[in-house]
């Protein structure tokens, strides 16, 4: 999962990176409004951007503006000052999926987060499932059969990605765009790594993830 934060109060955004990294997500900061537009014009591969109103150089309903006039779907989730209702309502019309009014207790954020990530992704529960394997989103363990398997970080990361993708072409350069902030290094023959353990602790019975030479994998479909 990848988020991008857009907060310029430096305290706040420490707390929402150190927060959101220990659920496993891979998050980005900005800490103004222009920076945040640009990234999001660059990057497609967000699963949710969480934006304070009150940013410099471009306000946030402004940056809010621009992304939905672009037709992007991303689920949005704003940062409010405590007494403005007129703000929040704004955001909302603008085309914000939720808000939340300062201060607010991270712990609820973590619960908002994950749950407009899920509604991004279709679905209504935290559990995903394919075959035998099962796949809790809002406790990041995975199972075959009743039993957990051990993942790493990474790798639970890479299943994620291809189980929200089932039956579709995942390209390597996609992986690492998902799994990586910016300025940390992964290879592309790293993510092979990553697939190989990956494979070994979860291909059991119909669970297949497919090579697609020199374009990416799949997690192949299983009919039920
Ligand atoms: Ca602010």
């Amino acid at each position: 999962m990848r988020l991008l934060i857009a907060e310029d109060d430096q305290v706040l955004a420490d707390g929402l990176l150190r927060t959101l990294r220990s659920s496993g997500a891979a998050v980005d900061h900005v800490a103004d409004g222009a920076q945040a537009d640009a990234a999001l014009m660059t990057n497609t591969e967000f699963d949710l951007l969480i934006l304070d109103l009150g940013l410099p150089r471009m306000h946030g309903l402004e940056v809010l503006r621009r992304l939905r006039a672009r037709g992007s779907k991303l689920p949005v989730l704003i940062l409010t000052a405590a007494d403005s209702i007129e703000e929040r309502v704004k955001g909302l019309d603008f085309g914000a999926d939720d808000y939340m009014a300062k201060p607010f207790s991270l712990q609820e954020l973590e619960a908002r987060v994950r749950a407009l990530t899920r509604r991004g992704m279709g679905g209504t529960t935290n559990l995903i499932k394919h075959g035998p394997l099962e796949y809790d989103q809002g406790g990041r363990v995975a199972s075959i059969e009743g039993k957990m398997i051990d993942l790493s970080a990474r790798e639970l990361g890479l299943l994620e990605v291809l189980l929200q993708r089932t039956g579709r072409l995942v390209s390597k350069d996609q992986l690492v765009e998902r799994l990586c902030e910016w300025g940390e290094e992964v290879s592309n023959n790293a993510i092979e790594v990553y697939i190989h353990r990956l494979r070994k602790k979860i291909e059991k019975g119909p669970i297949r993830i497919v090579t697609v030479r020199g374009l990416g994998y799949c997690l192949e479909k299983i009919n039920a």
